[in-house]
């Protein structure tokens, strides 16, 4: 069975709506599917039944631990869970007064009106920086998002605003309220020393995380075998997804990436 458990629709920094992205993925073949927005659940509330496709409610929640930024997936969540509910009401507050920190930084670079360029970008869904970003290339200080968050929005770069996160313990919290599974999101993308990779793993499950990403969109083998050994060594389930967010992105689409080694267990045997 094709399945993807990490993509984003126009709810947060997708641009593809929740509509579209679902035809996307049944034309691809996907017969699961969870639609991982940043921070919100809005995707579920648009959508028309699908036959022949199941969904599977997701969010992709940002949180911190040891003061670096981290995502967590949550799988099969309830989708009117008060302590859920209310995380994301406030993951709202936090995103809306990071914007406008975020739009101050890059005003101080010159930048003409970035928080009323991000917005329109962002329009009805979560502002994040890829908003930022859009706005830096449709006004040509740059020429592509990569190179946005490389000069302004990237680690270390004036909109790099992330200490405003809940605690990793507090996401997995409210993922395991509302009665989802939590998943520790492309651990690759941190960038960190496997020593410190192996101590967030070990806190993950502590706290109440269950599996991790083994596969994270286009990656070598070598990572996939990295991660499916870490997978195995903490006792993880093993989440895979593509992290799809446009088709412009044409090195990656939404159900298309390989799949973990077969012995490790799949996340979906927790909610079936
Ligand atoms: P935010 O949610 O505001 O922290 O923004 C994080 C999002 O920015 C990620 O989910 C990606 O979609 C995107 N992103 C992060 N790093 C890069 C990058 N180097 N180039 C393009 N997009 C990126
Ligand atoms: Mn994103
Ligand atoms: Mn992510
Ligand atoms: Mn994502």
């Amino acid at each position: 069975m094709k399945t993807d458990f990490h993509c984003h629709s126009t709810a947060s920094d997708g641009t593809l709506s929740p509509d579209e992205l679902v035809r996307r993925a049944a034309a691809n073949g996907v017969e699961m599917l969870a639609i991982t927005d940043h921070d919100t659940l809005a995707a579920y509330g648009a959508l028309p039944d699908r036959p022949g496709l199941t969904l599977i409610n997701g969010v992709e929640l940002s949180c911190q631990w040891r003061r670096q930024g981290i995502h967590v997936v949550g799988l099969d969540v309830a989708l009117d869970e008060a302590t859920l509910s209310e995380g994301l009401d406030g993951q709202k507050r936090v995103r809306t007064g990071r914007a406008v920190e975020i739009a101050e930084r890059l005003e101080q670079l010159g930048i003409d009106a970035p928080l009323e360029g991000a917005r329109a970008f962002a329009g009805e869904g979560t502002i994040g920086r890829p908003h930022f970003a859009r706005h830096l290339v449709a006004s040509g200080r740059v020429r592509s998002e990569r190179e946005a968050f490389r000069r302004f929005l990237g680690k270390g770069k004036a909109g790099d605003v992330r200490h405003c996160w809940p605690e990793l313990e507090t996401a997995v919290h409210w993922i395991r309220a509302a009665g989802g599974v939590a998943i520790l999101a492309h651990p690759g993308k941190y960038r960190m020393t496997r020593t410190r990779l192996r101590a967030l793993l070990a806190e993950f499950r502590d706290c109440g995380g269950q599996a991790m990403e083994v596969v994270s969109g286009r990656q070598t083998s070598d990572q996939t075998r990295t991660h499916a050994a870490l997978c195995r060594e903490f006792g993880l389930h093993a989440s895979w997804g593509s992290d799809f967010h446009c088709p412009s992105q044409t090195w990656l689409d939404v159900g298309d990436f390989s799949l973990p080694p077969p012995d490790l267990s799949p996340v979906w045997e927790l909610w079936q």
